[in-house]
């Protein structure tokens, strides 16, 4: 670790009103501050890797809103993330993370497989049966969450229906590579569908390799740098086969991690080429706002935003999403309060972490009550995934799309 990045730290503690998990205990350990000195002193060999001091570094989301607001250019998050990759690296990775993280993540069929049988038990009436029975309260409490966390799976993943080659439709305008997420392909495949359609509509030849594989970010998440270097590799090899003008992803996730190949393959002139490339669909989508405009039709709905951290914190991107809303006639924008703190949901922190997670949630949750708004608006699966939930639970008169999804109904409307 780069020991110049934790010594930036001047202990101001401007950071510590944007952290979340700050927010919710007060304690200096639970900040990004706290979380930088706590590194440093575990490198300078003054403190030792106690349980508690690991659970302080790992109630960290990850969700890099302190990096927004540090005036030195330190990003508690992606040092708490560096710390845990390093363990792993001494450590190993155990029995489970391998599986998942070498077996099963990079290899699409691999993962597309495994949710066979959650489609099996959603369609055939298995979960409504095990649901009323209240079954799931004897298994372990994690089962009982992720289970809970599943929306209803589309038919197929959108990997296996896809063409490779979507033509524009009138005037070539370019040729865009698409990224389809993992969890957007087995989940929420209307919206990439939603997302390939507007950019073809557009102008864009889309070409969707059905051999790329995960960005790497699940592998990043549980501290594995070289699975996640190989995902980048793989994924270079793989674009790097087609003239591209630009990779187009509508993951939030995945947009953050690609943009990142070039750091994490330093040297790598192909890794660079790569994340230069890269751009999430808002970028694109408001490069073209007055073609878009025009294909646009009524929708009379009171909208707001909520800004995935992958988004806002990492990529630096805001303003695009809610042009690109406020296109649409009929659409009354309502701005949400915090609308770039986290949600909770952060990987898979909302099932390892979920007492913290529900009450970021209801944070987000209240404001969106306060909004007023009908329909709340994002862009990353994993706040997708978060936020269906909790408003199905809490507001279920709030509906939730992603921003592509509701720019495609307009066109469609
Ligand atoms: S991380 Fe940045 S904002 Fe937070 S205390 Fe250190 S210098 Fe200040
Ligand atoms: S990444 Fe998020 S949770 Fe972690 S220290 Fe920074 S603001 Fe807090």
């Amino acid at each position: 670790m780069d020991y110049v990045k934790l010594i930036n730290c001047m202990r101001c503690g401007m950071c510590l009103p944007t952290c979340p998990t700050y927010k919710e205990t007060f304690l200096e350990t639970a900040s990004p501050r706290g979380r930088v000195a706590l590194i440093r002193k575990l490198q300078e060999g003054e403190l030792d890797q106690s349980e508690r001091l690991l659970e302080y570094l790992s109630l960290c989301l990850d969700c890099q809103a302190c990096a927004t607001a540090c005036p030195s250019g330190v990003n508690a998050g992606e040092l708490v993330a560096e710390f845990t990759c390093e363990r792993k690296s001494q450590s190993g990775l155990s029995f489970m993370e391998d599986l998942i993280l070498r077996k099963l993540v990079p290899h699409p069929d691999h993962l597309e497989t495994s949710m066979v049988p959650m489609r099996i038990y959603q369609r055939t009436g298995l979960q409504k049966l095990v649901r009323n029975l209240g079954v799931l309260k004897m298994f372990p409490k994690p089962l009982g969450r992720m289970e809970g966390l599943l929306p209803p799976l589309p038919a197929k993943p959108l990997r296996q229906e896809i063409l490779e080659i979507t033509p524009a439709v009138g005037r070539e305008r370019g040729t865009v590579g698409f990224f389809l997420g993992c969890v957007m392909s087995l989940i929420f495949s209307d919206a990439s569908r939603a997302t390939i359609k507007l950019l073809s509509s557009l102008g864009y030849r889309v070409i969707t390799p059905r051999n790329q594989v995960c960005c790497g970010a699940p592998n990043m998440l549980g501290g594995d740098l070289d699975g996640m270097k190989e995902a980048a590799r793989t994924n270079i090899d793989i674009f790097a086969g087609y003239e591209l003008d630009f990779i187009v992803t509508d993951c939030g996730g995945c947009g953050a991690e690609l943009k990142k190949y070039g750091h994490h393959l330093q040297g790598s002139d192909a890794a660079e080429a790569f994340s230069t490339k890269v751009r999430d669909i808002s970028q694109i989508l408001a490069l073209h706002a007055d073609d878009l405009m025009k294909l646009l039709k009524p929708l009379p709905i009171k909208v707001t935003y909520h800004d995935p951290c992958h988004i806002a914190h990492c990529q630096g991107i805001r303003q695009e999403p809610r042009d690109l809303l406020k296109l649409i006639p009929g659409v009354e924008y309502k701005e949400l309060e915090s609308a770039d703190a986290c949600c909770g949901s952060a990987g898979t922190y909302n099932i390892s972490k979920p007492e913290m997670s529900d009450r970021i949630l209801q944070r987000k949750l209240d404001t969106v009550r306060a909004s007023g708004a009908e329909l709340l608006v994002t862009s990353n699966p994993g706040c997708l995934l978060q936020l269906k939930k909790g408003l199905a639970d809490h507001l279920p008169d709030v509906k939730i799309m992603h921003l592509t999804e509701i720019l495609a109904q307009s066109m469609d409307s």
